[in-house]
């Protein structure tokens, strides 16, 4: 019965859409597959790092206004090197209750039950436009969304860009409207090498590097303990801003005033305040560090933050009617927040509402063998069929 979704998620599972690879022959698969179940399709070609990417439209109903987007990227994080594999990521492994696969949680299975879905409905009963968008790059910085977002006017054409959005990450079925924004930018101290017996004649930037991230931590205590009991309810985890040293490097040997040092971090501030206002506090705080290092007073260092590169955050109004949809489709009575950035904060830009919900679980997306629990995706049909039927018909 549910061979065609089996089917295309093999199919999807085989194609190795680590985003740093091209999607264009995964893209030109699901195109050919979504023009023979009629619908309209475009290809949007965008090119990142100078590798060939591609984001699908394809839609189909009357030209009217108040349709609904089902949209998910077809890109995946990278399995190679990753340690914990024992099965093959590129080939679906069909284990009883679990199908195991790089991207079947995240989020080829739903891409796959979209496709499924398109194949069952019968388009002449569609009353308002249905519009399947998958993006490329969702998970180095939603680069496609970036791009298709803003473009789908023209791509659309007549049609008016629906203005709202469902996507299909994993979520175990919960609905989320909200997510934070994510924020990734480097801090770079240069200091002045030399010979470490003689510490005057230099700078440490390791030693300058420590104050900049004692001021770094100063900014998320007082962010961990402003945080708003009502945000608890939404985010559960962190009801804050958070901020990650994620790396840091510097200096070239133990007898050796370190030279450089850079840190790289990244933060996630709550999805109502402006993605870059953290940022300028960091600049103000960096500001007031002291250049010297505890050795000399005789030279400064330099301190340079590069500039943030930003995903925006998802702050979805509320009671919308796919809001109802999904919430009765899957049987749940209020949403929340993911922990996750999505194309969703990209596609607020271009004025367009996303609920994040779908079959997958969080626990197994990035994760080695990662996979999808049969009956979960099974359902997704099913569930797709519903919504669309409640906001297209
Ligand atoms: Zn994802």
């Amino acid at each position: 019965m549910a061979t065609y979704l089996y089917d295309v998620t093999r199919r999807l599972i085989g194609f190795d859409t680590v985003s740093a690879n091209s999607d264009l022959v995964a893209i030109d698969y699901l195109a050919t597959q979504l023009e023979s179940l009629r619908f309209k399709v475009a290809q949007q070609r965008i090119e990142v790092g100078g590798v060939p990417q591609c984001n699908l439209v394809a839609w189909a109903g009357p030209a009217r206004a108040d349709g609904l987007i089902i949209s998910g990227h077809i890109d995946t994080v990278p399995f190679e090197g990753q340690p914990g594999w024992t099965r093959s990521a590129l080939k679906l492994d069909d284990a009883g209750d679990r199908l195991y696969g790089r991207g079947t949680s995240d989020m080829k299975g739903f891409i796959a039950a979209c496709l499924d879905a398109a194949a069952r409905i019968d388009l002449s009963r569609l009353r308002r436009p249905l519009v399947f968008v998958f993006t490329a790059d969702e998970e180095v910085g939603c680069l496609g969304a970036a791009q298709v977002g803003p473009a789908l006017k023209s791509i659309l054409g007549e049609t008016p860009v629906p203005r709202l959005a469902w996507i299909g990450e994993p979520t175990s079925w919960q609905v989320s409207h909200a997510h934070k924004s994510i924020v990734l930018f480097d801090v770079i101290v240069r200091g002045r090498g030399g010979h470490s017996g003689a510490p005057a004649s230099g700078v440490n930037a390791i030693a300058v590097m420590g104050k900049v991230i004692e001021a770094i931590g100063q900014i998320q205590e007082q962010r961990r303990s402003s945080a708003h009991p009502e945000q608890a309810k939404i985010f559960p985890d962190a009801p804050h801003d958070v901020l990650n040293f994620g790396t840091i490097s510097g200096g070239m040997a133990v007898n050796m005033i370190a030279e450089q040092c850079v840190l790289k971090l990244s933060y996630r501030t709550m999805p109502e305040i402006d993605p870059t206002e953290l940022y300028r506090e960091v600049q103000r705080r960096i500001e007031s560090v002291p250049l010297h290092d505890y050795a000399s007073r005789n030279h400064d260092a330099e301190i340079e933050l590069t500039p943030p590169v930003v995903t925006p955050p998802l702050n979805s109004p509320r009671g919308t009617p796919l809001e109802a949809a999904l919430l009765e489709a899957t049987g749940n009575h209020e949403s929340g927040g993911v922990l996750f950035g999505t194309d969703g904060g990209f596609f607020a830009r271009a004025e367009i509402n996303s609920l994040i919900c779908g079959p997958g679980d969080l626990e197994q997306a990035h994760q080695p063998n990662e996979y999808i629990r049969r009956e979960s995706l099974e359902k997704t049909t099913p569930i797709i069929l519903k919504v669309i039927d409640r906001l297209c018909s």
